[in-house]
């Protein structure tokens, strides 16, 4: 399917959710859908790209946050259990107006001697300003091949596309990791046969990307909690996907959570994590699960590393009253050569 018939189909509510135009430009000329090869308007802030990884430690282990890229995201209509005006107001409290700045993040773990990555970005299905990951886990001086495992957060093409790109695997060696209920949803016809037209739009985007993999049996389902290898295990977040999973990454008395699409606006859903997005799967559930691990990691002071946290996406969480503080890592940069 053409690039941006795609991208138009799909973020809407993917990321875009009501809003059916390309929120860039802030226009809403829906006549560019049926447009055949118009790429959306897009005006980006940067005319250069700019660095794509940033290194971390959790203990001992290498844990690189990787840009896929960002966007612009209109929030405009796309939350539930807010009061009017609320999202606005919180965003103009950090100096923010919709639409926002998305960001767009993976997390490369170098795990004994696997390369490990938690999420793999967009590749193409998304929009012309992500689908940087490649480049970016390159600059961080790893290649595609020596990646061994890819642990999926949920499905969605801004998760899992980055995967394949022209029908091929873009990790040709590595195994990917997701979810049985997710699989269960995503990569069945009948479901996808009985779901709504707003939903049904997720469907074939997840079974392409995982299809090569599929096919040479490197598509591996696990259920609930599995502790992959020591240090690194699964915990179930169900809500936003109908398996949407967090991974626990633990050395040397650290430990990191990455939380996938727990936050989708960092400025709101922080200080009213009840704010949820209209295109969860299960938002009762997706506001439980938030609340829970908000209030975890602040009371045992774990970091937590978001999918569409400012990048790098890292930080710890401090909890006032019956909100919350995102407090981002420190900038480090501080090695010597050798
Ligand atoms: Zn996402």
């Amino acid at each position: 399917m053409p690039l941006f018939k795609l991208t138009q189909a799909i973020l809407p509510l993917c990321i875009i959710a009501s809003t059916l135009s390309w929120p860039v430009s802030g226009e809403t000329d829906q006549s560019t859908q049926t447009q055949k090869a118009a790429p959306p308007a897009v005006t980006p802030i940067l005319d250069k790209k700019q660095a794509g990884f940033y290194r971390m430690k959790l203990g001992k282990v290498d844990l690189i946050a990787l840009s896929d890229g960002s966007m612009h995201f209109s929030v405009a209509g796309i939350t539930v259990n807010d009061k009017p005006g609320e999202v606005d107001r919180l965003l103009a409290s950090q100096y923010e107006t919709s639409p926002t700045n998305l960001s767009f993040n993976a997390y490369l773990i170098h795990l004994g001697t696997r390369w490990i990555l938690i999420d793999a970005g967009s590749s193409d299905l998304v929009g012309p300003t992500v689908g940087k990951l490649p480049d970016s886990l390159r600059a961080a001086g790893v290649r595609p091949e020596e990646v061994s495992d890819i642990f999926i957060t949920h499905l969605h093409p801004d998760h899992v596309g980055g995967i394949t790109a022209d029908k091929k695997k873009v990790f040709p060696n590595a195994t990917i990791h997701v979810n049985k209920n997710e699989s269960d949803f995503w990569l069945n016809k009948e479901q996808e046969a009985k779901s709504p037209d707003t939903i049904k739009m997720f469907f074939k985007p997840a079974q392409d990307s995982v299809r090569p993999y599929a096919e040479t049996g490197k598509l591996e389902t696990f259920v609930d909690t599995v502790e992959f290898f020591p240090g690194l295990r699964s915990q179930p977040a169900y809500g936003h996907t109908p398996g949407h999973t967090f991974y626990v990454l633990e050395d040397g008395g650290q430990k990191i959570v990455f939380i996938g699409d727990m936050i989708h606006i960092p400025s709101a859903q922080f200080d009213n994590p009840e704010i949820a997005m209209n295109f969860d799967y299960d938002s009762k559930n997706a506001v439980k699960v938030r609340q829970q691990l908000l209030a975890d990691a602040a009371k045992n002071s774990y970091q937590i590393a978001g999918a569409h946290l400012p990048f790098p996406g890292a930080g710890h969480v401090r909890q006032e009253g019956s909100h919350f503080r995102w407090i981002p890592v420190a900038y480090i940069n501080d090695a010597v050569e050798k």
